[in-house]
């Protein structure tokens, strides 16, 4: 781990009822006991007021945002509906919107610019396909994603970048510690060629499988400044040994 501090997010996707909310508190009070990490979960939208409500002084995110500000979008959520619900952050260009809602890099830069504008802080995900990661090229390929995704205004201040391999998420198989220390130090380097200096604080997650047996070795990673974790967010029992292994990384 750097000396960035170390941000350890649960993305629940289409998880989550109110009978969850006690599994909220409790990795609440554990982000409590954790001063030196940050801690968030992002949570379908139906749950963020009633988990902002039960756990008030912790970070609640929503999963996605609408690229405009209002109006005529059947279904989505506005990034000031996300504020008012009490969501202080959100993800952005999740592989599986990429894939199943065919978002493309400009509309994700898009949502990340209306959401720092309405206030919240991003994490922006980035990942390549096992073909690209077979082809031997996915440095290249996942830093030119990163660099189409970013909006204009990107900064250490309130941006995060998720590196997620799409073949590692919820497969149980995870990136070996040397192709995650290449990709980040990757995509750092591709930050720098656009915000200069500011890439060195700004935290790369890795995400991908992220568990408490194999949280220590990932974390240890130079270049790795915390984890997007999906399954294992669900419960405080998983969830909470990943926010202790970044405690001690
Ligand atoms: C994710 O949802 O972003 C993710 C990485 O999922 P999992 O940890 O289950 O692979």
């Amino acid at each position: 781990m750097t000396t960035r501090r170390p941000l350890i997010a649960g993305n629940w996707k289409m998880n989550g009822l109110k009978a969850s909310l006690g599994e909220i508190s409790a990795i609440a009070a554990e982000a409590a006991a954790s001063p030196a990490v940050d801690v968030a979960l992002f949570v379908p939208a139906t749950l963020i007021a009633p988990a902002a409500a039960a756990a008030p002084d912790f970070l609640i995110g929503g999963q996605d945002v609408h690229e405009n500000e209002s109006g005529a979008h059947t279904g989505c959520v506005s990034a000031a509906m996300l504020v008012e619900a009490g969501a202080k952050g959100v993800i952005v260009g999740h592989s599986e919107r990429r894939t199943d809602q065919h978002e493309t890099s400009d509309t994700v830069a898009a949502k990340a610019s209306r959401a720092k504008a309405a206030g919240l802080s991003v994490i922006l995900c980035v990942g390549e396909s096992l073909a690209v990661r077979d082809a031997g090229n996915a440095e290249e390929v996942v830093s030119a994603q990163l660099i189409e995704s970013l909006p204009q205004e990107a900064a250490s201040d309130w941006l995060s970048i998720a590196y997620e391999p799409i073949w590692a998420i919820g497969t149980g198989r995870v990136a070996t510690v040397e192709a995650i220390d290449a990709m980040h130090r990757a995509l750092r380097a591709a930050l720098r060629g656009v915000i200069g200096e500011d890439a060195d604080k700004l935290r790369i997650l890795y995400g991908g499988s992220v568990n408490g047996e194999n949280a220590a070795e990932i974390f240890a990673v130079a270049d790795v400044d915390g984890g997007l974790v999906g399954g294992a967010s669900l419960t405080a029992g998983k969830f909470v040994p990943i926010i202790k292994a970044a405690r001690s990384a």
